[in-house]
């Protein structure tokens, strides 16, 4: 039997390119995708749901984490501390599932280190007056808030050319196709198949399959 090996997929971006909406519409049509629910020191907005959006947890929690080496990658992002866990990620990829995990740049950066294998995804916007205007007309933002979030999104962008892909957000539908594509190239790609197609291959010559 062949078998896929889990991929760890990174999708980055720009505050306000829209990366919850694609991750959602990707989520409702791909289930064999194992999200990570990151953990963050950020105040929960309205609507959101503790461990279901994010692990909402305290400063001294957070740091507490990180001395236990159980955040795979970690940033600080406008004032917030922001990490991914590290067992859910490990075990599931051991399980041959796909990760997928929603984090900002300098995380990512993080994890390209540890996990060269994986795929990193960044999510474009369709230009700046348009990530401006989405960033604004969320309104979940002080005028303070929204102006740092600019500041980092400009930053973000400057940090591009660490991804494998660039998706550009111009429709939400148009970006979750163009994500799920990168998925199904990925798990063809020759290097990752070549090595356990061959082994079964042998198994199957030694079991006199062809014989
Ligand atoms: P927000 O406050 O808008 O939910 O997220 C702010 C930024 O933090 C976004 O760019 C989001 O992708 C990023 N982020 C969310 N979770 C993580 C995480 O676990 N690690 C890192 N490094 N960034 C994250």
């Amino acid at each position: 039997m062949f078998e896929q090996k889990g991929i760890l997929f990174v999708l980055s971006g720009p505050s306000g390119v829209g990366k919850g909406t694609v991750r959602q519409r990707l989520f409702e049509q791909d289930t064999n995708l194992k999200y990570s629910i990151s953990m963050t020191t950020r105040q929960r907005r309205p609507g959101e749901r503790d461990g279901i959006d994010y692990f909402y947890k305290s400063e001294e929690e957070f740091l507490h984490l990180i001395e236990q080496n159980k955040l795979l990658e970690y940033a600080q992002y406008v004032n917030n501390y922001y990490g991914t866990p590290r067992d859910y990620v490990e075990q599931q990829l051991a399980l041959g599932n796909d990760v997928f995990l929603e984090i900002e740049v300098q995380g990512a950066l993080q994890v390209k280190k540890n996990f060269p294998n994986g795929v990193f995804i960044f999510l474009f916007p369709p230009s700046l007056e348009e990530l401006k205007n989405r960033i604004v007309n969320r309104g979940t933002e002080s005028i303070e808030l929204v102006r740092n979030r600019l500041k980092e999104a400009k930053k973000e962008i400057d940090m591009m050319s660490a991804y494998d892909y660039v998706v550009v957000n111009d429709h939400v539908d148009r970006a979750v196709e163009k994500v799920k594509a990168i998925i199904a190239s990925e798990h063809c790609k020759r290097e990752r198949i070549e090595k356990q197609y061959k082994k079964v291959m042998e198994d199957e010559l030694n079991a006199g399959t062809f014989d």
